[in-house]
Parts: C-alpha cells; structure tokens; sequence
C-alpha cells in the first residue's frame, strides 16, 4: 500500500508513521508513505497558498493551483485515487475502508482554513470522504484515521487478521464484550462460560452478545442485514427476553 498525503503540516503523520502497528509495518516495508507540502509550488516567495473567498466572508481558501500542482507530483511518483477529507465528503464505513484497501494507492488531500477551491475538487479529486458530523480544524487528523483503518486492513500489519475480522463493523455486528484477569474485579465475574474452555459454547455466548449490543447500540446495522437462521433465533429469544422484562 502507498499513501501519499497533501499536507501543509507534513510532520503531524509523524503519529501514524512512528508510532504502533502502523510504525512497525512501514519498518517493515508493509505500506510506504510520502508527503508533498503545497507551499512549494506556491507563486510567491512567501509561500502563500490560500486567499481570501470571492463573496466575502470569513476565513481563507486554499488556492487550487498549489493543490493542483501538488496532486500533478503525487500522480507523478505512484498513481492512485485522490481523496479529500471533508466534512461534505461520503461517510467514511468499513465498506469504504474495504475499497480503499484494495485500491492499493491513495493520494489524500488535507484541507485547511474554510476548505479548498471548489474548482480544484471539482477538477482533481476522486472522492470526498468524512469520518463523522462535525467538523475539525484540518484534514490531518481525518486523513491519519482513514490511514490507520486501512491499514489495519493490509496482511502482515496487525500480528493476527483474525483480530480486524472480529472487530465492531467487520460482519456487520459490533464485537462482544471482553474480559481478561483477573477472574473478579470489584465484584464482577467473567462470564463462566469465557472460562468453559469450551469453544463451541463460547462463540455461541459471543454471537449472542455481539448481537445484544447491536440490538441495543445499532439497531440500524441489524435493519441492514441478511442474518443467519441462527442468528435469527437468537435474535427472537433477546426480544422476547426484553418483552418479558417488567417494567
Ligand atoms: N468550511 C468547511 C465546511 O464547513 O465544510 C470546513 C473546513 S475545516 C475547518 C478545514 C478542513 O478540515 C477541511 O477542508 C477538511 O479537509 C478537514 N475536515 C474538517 N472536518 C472534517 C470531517 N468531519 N471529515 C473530514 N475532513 C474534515
């Protein structure tokens, strides 16, 4: 995997590229990473790349002829989907994380000040992607998120993929609660069946919890999906639970 980022402030990548699973697989030559700073192909001496928008208002745009330029040398060095982190962009999704993994090579632009010259979005960018309903004060901080969940997502990264298979989102389920030593914490137990040592009940227990808490948190992932004849029964057996729960 090559990600390339379009960064005004290449140094904060230094968190993703320096740091943990991510750190250890770039070491590893599992995913390579360049940035490219606009401000080099600004057209003054001072580096400018943002000026102030047509219509007035507040804040300053960045200026689609650096961006432009900066985009034309990322295509240059490794071809690859442009994306734009924005709050305007698609929600970013585990589908969406799926895709862009496979796609091999993304080059992420990073917005700042009010957001970017919509002719440059427009003209060179591939998709717009937001990773929630709020807004931040740069694309940095978006893009590392995008990075990392993709990542997660290239063999060899995390020591076992059993672990991103199983995650919230993964098979459309949030994961089951978890429990390590010790077996008592103020009061509270781990589960008997957890300590069984018995697999076939212990899956059955988490398919079981992992579809309470969707149930619960997520009623919306379960709308959305095709479930398993067991996964059906189970789901009648937790509602028909509920029902008999006085109020
Ligand atoms: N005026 C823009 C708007 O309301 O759509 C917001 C600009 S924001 C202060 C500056 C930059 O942060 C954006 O250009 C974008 O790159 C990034 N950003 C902010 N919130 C984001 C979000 N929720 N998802 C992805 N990128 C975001």
């Amino acid at each position: 995997m090559h990600i390339q980022a379009i960064t005004l402030f290449p140094e904060m990548f230094r968190s993703i590229t320096d740091y943990g699973v991510t750190g250890r697989a770039l070491k590893q030559g599992l995913w390579r990473f360049d940035s490219i700073n606009p401000r080099q192909f600004a057209d003054n001496k001072l580096g400018y790349i943002d000026d102030r928008p047509f219509g007035g208002g507040p804040g300053m745009i960045m200026m689609a002829e650096p961006l432009d330029a900066a985009i034309r040398a990322a295509q240059a060095k490794q071809a690859g989907k442009v994306v734009y982190l924005s709050p305007q962009g698609a929600p970013l999704t585990h589908r969406k994380v799926q895709q862009l993994a496979a796609s091999g090579s993304l080059i992420l632009l990073c917005g700042r000040y009010e957001g970017v010259d919509e002719r440059l979005l427009q003209q060179s960018v591939d998709e717009e992607i937001c990773i929630g309903d709020f807004v931040v004060s740069g694309g940095e901080l978006p893009a590392m998120m995008l990075m990392d969940a993709v990542l997660r997502l290239v063999p060899g990264v995390l020591g076992d993929m059993a672990s991103a298979e199983q995650d919230s989102f993964a098979d459309g389920l949030l994961d089951c609660p978890h429990y390590t030593r010790p077996v008592e914490f103020q009061g509270m137990a781990v589960p008997a069946v957890l300590r069984s040592g018995n697999h076939g009940l212990i899956a059955a227990w988490r398919l079981e919890q992992a579809l309470r808490r969707t149930l619960a948190r997520r009623p919306d992932l379960l709308a959305a999906r095709d479930l398993t004849p067991e996964e059906s029964r189970l789901l009648h057996k937790i509602r028909q639970e509920e029902r008999d729960i006085p109020s």
